[in-house]
């Protein structure tokens, strides 16, 4: 791809995606495989007057082989710097860039106990930066970056560049960068998703009731109070910033102990590295009390057993099944991309954002109110063409919120 291009993209990322301010630290999480891109985000933030930029290298070999060889005790106690890392930023306002690729199997046959023994104790010991991330403290984004690896999932074909080549086409095209229409701009699209959340918010809905050919049977009740999120939003300061690029998705956060019914997955879920598909799970007061996967049946559970909050549902997600990203027929075995192809949940945490003054409420006080708590947060997809999904108002009206996979609001 051009280095103009790229610029563009990297520029996107910087003002619309994390908006990052003059003299702001950025800290980017990047795979040493994509330097080239990061050394161009780089040098647009210094254009843009950060006060400095921190990068966070990761390499997807090395950490496989220290979840397979390292000892058990390093797993279990994560280093003081690491948590340390993150609270200077934190402390310091940072803007937090993660450049992503999918890598479906990157984890695939370590001992599922060994990568949640170290993904529990990391997320215990970064849970402060977890909730800076959940409540907006701070503006963060999270967008994606082509490797030689994600181009061969997706059957592109010839040399090494040439696929990155076509996977850098197609990835700025679903984020609206290149090769779009005039009236599909990144700015046109933002319009619209805000337009979607004030009619959603406008409805007040008390419920959400999902039915799918496939069998999915989902009554979803909302809370008191709740708010409808997509695209752009503002941090505890105010900054206007959006978390993922791209972004088809309106969000709210579902009342965790009101859900009650089946859904059944329509796309696989990568989770730690592992691949899981074709699963279901059946919901009694919000709670997960049965689960089905063809593929992927221990990962699933040793997400499900993560914490009790890992039993509940802490996000519901619209997405118009003909969304570019749906309408490209591909699985990019990245939820970053697949998310914004189907309607979808997330087990565990909500985004307290999703709720009327929220503001400084604690745990308990935010479940009060019905939203969710956990460790993790992982979305998974559940629309396809079939699905349609009914509200029902708090004033006791019935509205069309989805119909054959198109969104109606
Ligand atoms: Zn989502
Ligand atoms: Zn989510």
């Amino acid at each position: 791809m051009n280095q103009e291009t790229l610029k563009k993209y990297a520029h996107t990322l910087l003002k619309y995606g994390v908006n990052l301010q003059k003299d702001q630290t950025l800290v980017i999480s990047v795979d040493v495989e994509n330097k080239d891109f990061a050394v161009i985000v780089t040098e647009e933030a210094y254009g843009l007057g950060a006060k400095e930029v921190v990068l966070n290298w990761r390499c997807s070999p090395i950490a496989r082989q220290r979840l397979l060889h390292a000892k058990e005790s390093v797993l279990e106690r994560p280093a003081n710097w690491i948590p340390e890392f993150y609270k200077q930023y934190i402390d310091d306002k940072a803007a937090f860039l993660s450049l992503i690729s999918a890598n479906p199997k990157a984890l695939e046959g370590i001992p599922t106990n060994r990568i949640s023994l170290q993904s529990r104790n990391l997320n215990k010991a970064l849970s402060f930066y977890h909730t800076a991330i959940m409540n907006s403290s701070v503006t963060w984004c999270v967008a994606s970056v082509p490797t030689v690896l994600w181009a061969d999932l997706l059957g592109y074909e010839g040399t090494d560049e040439e696929k990155i080549e076509q996977l850098w086409a197609t990835l700025l095209k679903l984020c609206r960068i290149e090769g779009v229409e005039p009236k599909d701009t990144y700015r046109h699209h933002m319009a619209k998703l805000r337009h979607r959340c004030e009619a959603l918010n406008k409805l007040d809905l008390k419920a959400l009731r999902y039915t799918c050919k496939n069998g999915t049977d989902l009554l979803l009740e909302l809370p008191e109070g709740h708010i409808w999120l997509g695209g752009e939003e503002s941090s505890k300061d105010g900054t206007i910033f959006n978390a993922n690029i791209p972004t088809e998705e309106v969000f709210s956060a579902p009342q965790y102990n009101g859900v009650n019914g089946i859904v059944y997955s329509t796309k696989p879920l990568i989770y730690q590295g592992n691949t899981i598909s074709d699963f279901s799970f059946t919901f009694k007061e919000g709670k997960i009390v049965d689960y089905t996967a063809k593929e992927g049946y221990e990962v699933l559970k040793e997400l499900i057993e993560t914490d009790e909050g890992s039993h509940y549902l802490g996000e519901v997600a619209l997405v118009d099944h003909f969304s570019p990203i749906s309408q490209s027929n591909h699985i990019f075995y990245e939820t970053l991309f697949d998310e914004n192809a189907s309607c979808h949940l997330a087990i565990g945490a909500s985004y307290p954002t999703c709720l009327k003054n929220s503001d400084g409420l604690s745990e308990e006080e935010l479940k009060e109110r019905g939203l969710n708590y956990s460790l993790t947060h992982v979305d998974f997809m559940i629309g396809d063409e079939h699905m349609n999904i009914k509200g029902y108002t708090r004033d006791g009206q019935e509205v069309d919120i989805m119909i054959d996979g198109r969104l109606q609001v």
